[in-house]
Parts: C-alpha cells; structure tokens; sequence
C-alpha cells in the first residue's frame, strides 16, 4: 500500500491510497483518480520534499547522533518525555477511538460497504481488514483511516 501525497489542478491537496506507483498512473490514466474537493481529474503526485531528503541522510545521521548522546546528559531525558507523552496522547486517542466506535471485527470491510450504500445504520465502527480489502473500500469511495490499536486496548473494555 502507498500514500501518495496529491494535489488537482487547482491546488487542493488531498492523500491517496495505491497499491503501488503503477497502480496510481494507471488509475490516474483511465480517469480513476479525482479530487474530493472538486472532482477533478487533472491530479498529480506531490512530492514529498523533506520525506524525501530524510530517506537518504538519515542512517549516517542517525549513527552520528548516537555516539554523541553521552556526551550531552539532558538529551536521553529529554528523549523518553517526548516518548512518554507521546504515547499518552496515543493511547489517549486509541481510548476515544475504542470508546466511541463498533467493533465489528473482520466484518469491517462489509460493513463500511454497507452503511456506504445505504444498506446498514451509518455509525462509527472499527475492525480489521486486509490491504487490499481497504484499497477496494478507498476505490469505491468508501472513507477509511488505518490505525494501529495499542495491544492493551483490544481485549474486552474493562
Ligand atoms: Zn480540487
């Protein structure tokens, strides 16, 4: 699965999901790819400037940083609130998530299809399903948002 970052011929931005690159230009050829915005069809693939750049420098900048943590004692410290809280503010979104959707498990795909043609109740649900089941979802229109559930979260709510 690819996120491409794209944007329509007047500037909208907007993310797309794509089983690859070819998959994207073969799409956008037949038509395929809109803006949600304005429905156009004239998109193109944005390019992400600083993804790019971190991909290639990162390994030898990473290794620099680490031999260099001892030698300044706040920065290990410094590291693990950043750490702290973000996780907190993750589970914090997880626990909302979890409090507020239907878990509908490995029926999510057919159910997301249901309540979008008009055929189920629309609510809020959450489960699983496999890429290409959600790049078919993506492909018919259909609004999904991946989210990777905290393991402490998915048993039974207490
Ligand atoms: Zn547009």
């Amino acid at each position: 699965m690819k996120v491409l970052n794209l944007a329509c011929s007047h500037q909208h931005l907007f993310e797309g999901w794509f089983a690859s690159e070819d998959d994207f230009v073969s799409q956008c050829r037949r038509g395929l790819v809109q803006c949600p915005v304005c429905a156009d069809p004239a998109v193109v693939k944005k390019l992400s400037a600083p993804r790019l750049n971190l991909s290639g420098a990162r390994e030898p900048q990473a290794a620099g940083q680490e031999a260099a943590l001892p030698a300044s004692p706040s920065a290990p410290v410094r590291m693990g609130e950043v750490e702290a809280a973000l996780a907190a503010a993750w589970m914090a979104v997880a626990r909302h998530v979890v409090a507020n959707t239907t878990d509908v498990g490995s029926e999510f795909a057919e159910e997301a299809r249901k309540m979008h043609y008009g055929e189920a109740e629309v609510r809020n649900i959450r489960g699983h399903t496999t890429s290409e089941q959600a790049r078919e979802l993506v492909e018919e229109g259909i609004e999904v948002m991946p989210l990777l559930l905290p393991e402490a979260l998915k048993g039974p709510l207490q």
